[in-house]
């Protein structure tokens, strides 16, 4: 134990009990409200369907509130527990070269913490989505799905782990720096891959057949300047109710993606605002700042770790008797999160601030109100609440809550 024990003790309590308090708000917030729907909303969300998504809401909260602290617990287990500790040395018990080591813990470090989340996931998917209607998974799917993402993780996460270990052994004293290239190119590829190759491995994709539906998004992309590589239908009710909308790919030829829940849930002028949202990203150039965003930031991060790793009181003081470079990237992605925490609200204002701006954008291309009609149904189908508490949602909403949303759209529409 040294100063950084107690300064990680320290800032893993203050962000537990923060996050603890600001659950509890919320759900205090949504069942004092639960009785009638907000003014806003009332004349196309009824009672039962507001009591409905505030129970959502409060199940959701309630079950998530427990995961926090196993969370918070599974860090110390790792660090001043010393289970990394642990690990690192049953790994170097196999007398395997250094770099197969490393790779190895970092590895298994992550399979174990994907194995310790599966009871989570499982209760989150079959007892509380199942009990609100939304779980369409089967116990078959569920389990391939894990399987398929263990597979992924060891061919993706096996070779970037490899690289950037290997850097950290040759590269001298700035091999943060290539790090951070290698991290680069690897999300690049990400982003080229993801829609080609790995989301064809969970869902199947099919052309958009509805030619009304086609026609009014071709127009809308082409007064828009843009083309796309292509109008897809992902059956996402395969595993749930909830439907959704994304652009994917690189370049200027993004795919469109529909989940053919929400082809169901939506008439075509509003799938034709929503889309106009999602356009309005790309247009005030959301996508590109977000990603230099990260770049800046991983870099930051690098260097950091790239200082940290040479610090014997790095590893001592986060419960790790013998240094090396595996050890410093384990413990860093373990800690980081802990003490960003109370970054997060920053980050989620300048998400806030990017779908305030893309709805502008959506109003002026579509129909303000279009777009409101289309997000209370959306609202109202994924049983989202209309009354969360404002610091809850300042901390952890991406985007605007409904209300705010919505009357910002109102105000807007003619
Ligand atoms: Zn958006």
């Amino acid at each position: 134990m040294n100063i950084l024990s107690y300064l990680f003790l320290g800032f893993l309590g203050a962000a537990l009990t923060t996050r603890w308090w600001l659950v509890h708000r919320q759900l205090d917030h949504v069942q004092r409200n639960r009785g009638s729907v907000p003014d806003a909303f009332r004349a196309r969300v009824p009672l039962e369907e507001h009591r409905r998504a505030a129970a959502y809401t409060v199940a959701k909260g309630r079950f998530g509130r427990w995961e926090l602290v196993v969370e918070a617990v599974l860090i110390l287990v790792w660090t001043l527990g010393g289970g990394l500790d642990l690990l690192d040395r049953l790994w170097r018990g196999l007398s395997l070269p250094e770099l197969a080591t490393g790779v190895g813990v970092l590895l298994s470090l992550t399979l174990i913490n994907a194995l310790l989340d599966l009871p989570f996931a499982a209760y989150r998917t079959f007892v509380i989505e199942e009990r609100f209607g939304f779980n369409r998974t089967t116990a078959r799917i569920f389990t391939v799905d894990f399987l398929k993402q263990l597979l992924l993780l060891v061919l993706l996460g096996g070779p970037l782990a490899t690289a950037v270990l290997w850097i950290l052994m040759h590269a001298g004293s700035l091999w943060w720096s290539y790090a951070w290239l290698v991290w680069l190119g690897f999300s690049v590829f990400m982003v080229w891959a993801y829609p080609v190759l790995i989301a064809p491995l969970f869902n199947r994709f099919t052309p958009l057949g509805n030619e009304a539906i086609k026609q009014r998004i071709m127009t809308l992309l082409e007064r828009n300047g843009l083309s796309s590589g292509g109008i897809y239908v992902m059956d996402g009710s395969r595993r749930t109710g909830h439907g959704n909308a994304y652009f994917t790919g690189i370049g200027a030829h993004k795919r469109i993606v529909f989940f053919d829940t929400l082809l169901e849930q939506l008439a075509a002028d509003e799938i034709e605002a929503v889309l106009a949202h999602e356009i309005g990203h790309l247009k005030r150039r959301h996508i590109r700042k977000r990603m230099l965003l990260m770049a800046a930031l991983s870099l930051g991060s690098l260097a950091l770790l790239g200082w940290l790793a040479q610090q014997d009181w790095f590893y001592l003081g986060l419960g790790v008797t013998q240094p090396s470079g595996h050890a410093a990237l384990a413990l860093f992605t373990l800690v980081l999160p802990v003490f960003t925490f109370f970054l997060q609200p920053v980050l989620a204002a300048l998400s806030r601030k990017h779908e305030f701006e893309a709805d502008d954008f959506a109003a002026q291309q579509a129909d303000a109100a279009t777009l409101v009609r289309a997000l209370v149904k959306l609202y109202r189908e994924n049983a989202s609440t209309l009354t969360p508490d404002p610091l809850y949602s300042a901390f952890h909403d991406s985007h605007p809550p409904a209300p705010v949303r919505v009357a910002h759209l109102s105000s807007q529409a003619v």
